[in-house]
């Protein structure tokens, strides 16, 4: 059997790998610490649970009327852009997607010819170079500098424009670094835009998870041109610990929304009807859970960050915000017989029982991903496992 190129040549998910494996082992009753989920460890707070299930009852089990997503939630999405990141739009500049996924896939395929440049910094989320690669698009790929947070900046990011760049990819917070950019920072990345005619996806699904005291900023709000030019793309997934509800959006100009909106209908027909008023009731209700949660990731941030540092032979940003720790572990890698991320995971799960995420899938070979989406109990054990294994 001949299957078609796009698959042939397609990456499989690093981080569903690792839970699979991890799985395994947890099957024949080894206890594994879980390091690897990109989810958080918190159920979907009840009120907006109820709110699906009333839509559930009052009958909104058809399709999504239009498949671009329902009056309500793009009105509910225009409030939040406006009252959380300092955003005008207007709800034809507003699509609802079945989750983050779909709403970063559709702006590519919006957007991309073959041939055609996207700039992806690096460290970088696992789906951004294949899902530009499915679209004949051509991944640019600029590794941040440890020295830097693996921030992009405005050097690095005209090195790597080019006559054929048709996109950027902005990731803040982060997934895997869990840094953040500061608005001095996107505004000097934002100069350097100024004079060229491309786009700019503005992935912010980590926006409310901000840790001390800082603002999370949106590229589209740093000036009138960056507007024009970018996507703003966002989900309750993470927020409100809605992964599996698929609810996402994007905001942007009309006419490439109108495009994802063509492309949606011709394939997922939206996101599913009484989710889509979950996300209603996420948007505008109550907030209080997200602050929770949000003061709990920050907990756990500094304690994973303070023990990394601790440990020989480990370098970490600070994470800033997401869920994450992205340390650097090169300097073990000789001492423990490892040639790269993928046999440090292996070892550190065989030997170590802990699970985490190979860098080389987020274009890292020095480094792994930790989600500190886990409980204090598990963080602290699964840090002591950690620190023993690497003991010299
Ligand atoms: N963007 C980033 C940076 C992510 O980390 C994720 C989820 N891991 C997504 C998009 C996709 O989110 P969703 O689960 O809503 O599809």
């Amino acid at each position: 059997m001949k299957l078609a190129e796009r698959v042939r040549n397609l990456a499989e998910s690093a981080t569903l790998a690792v839970s699979a494996k991890a799985a395994r082992l947890r099957a024949e009753g080894i206890d594994v610490i879980g390091f690897g989920a990109g989810e958080p460890d918190f159920d979907t707070p009840t009120h907006i649970k109820k709110a699906a299930l009333a839509a559930m009852n009052a009958g909104h089990t058809g399709y999504s009327k239009p498949a671009s997503g329902i009056p309500a939630a793009k009105k509910a999405v225009c409030e939040k852009l406006s009252r959380e990141n300092g955003l005008t739009y207007a709800p034809e500049q507003v699509i609802i997607t079945a989750g983050g996924k779909m709403a970063v896939n559709l702006v590519m395929q919006a957007l991309i010819d073959p041939g055609d440049e996207v700039i992806i910094p690096a460290p970088y989320w696992v789906s951004y170079p294949e899902m530009a690669k499915l679209c004949g698009g051509v991944p640019k790929v600029v590794n941040g500098r440890e020295e830097n947070d693996y921030k992009l900046t405005p050097n690095e990011l005209r090195a790597a424009l080019g006559p054929r760049t048709k996109l950027l990819i902005m990731n803040s917070p982060s997934n895997p670094s869990g840094v953040t950019y500061t608005a001095d920072e996107l505004r000097s990345l934002a100069d350097v835009l100024d004079e060229h005619e491309m786009f700019v996806l503005s992935d912010e699904i980590y926006d409310r998870l901000v840790f001390n005291g800082q603002d999370s900023i949106s590229f589209a709000s740093i000036s009138e041109t960056t507007y024009r030019k970018t996507l703003t793309a966002n989900a309750a997934s993470k927020t409100y610990a809605m992964t599996g509800w698929r609810v996402g959006y994007v905001a942007g100009p009309t006419e490439i929304i109108k495009a994802m909106a063509k492309l949606q209908s011709q394939s997922t027909s939206g996101a599913a009807t009484f989710n889509q008023h979950g996300l209603v009731e996420a948007l505008t209700g109550d907030q209080s859970a997200v602050e929770e949660m949000r003061l709990e990731f920050q907990r756990r941030g500094r304690y994973m960050y303070k023990r990394l540092l601790g440990m020989a032979g480990v370098k970490c940003a600070r994470p800033t915000g997401a869920f994450y720790c992205f340390p650097n572990l090169a300097a073990t890698y000789a001492r423990l017989g490892v040639a790269g991320s993928v046999e440090f995971a292996d070892l550190l799960l065989e030997k170590g029982r802990v699970a985490v995420v190979p860098g080389v899938a987020f274009g890292f070979d020095g480094n792994v991903r930790l989600s500190f989406a886990a409980s204090m109990k598990h963080i602290e054990e699964g840090l002591n496992r950690i620190e023993a294994l690497l003991v010299p």
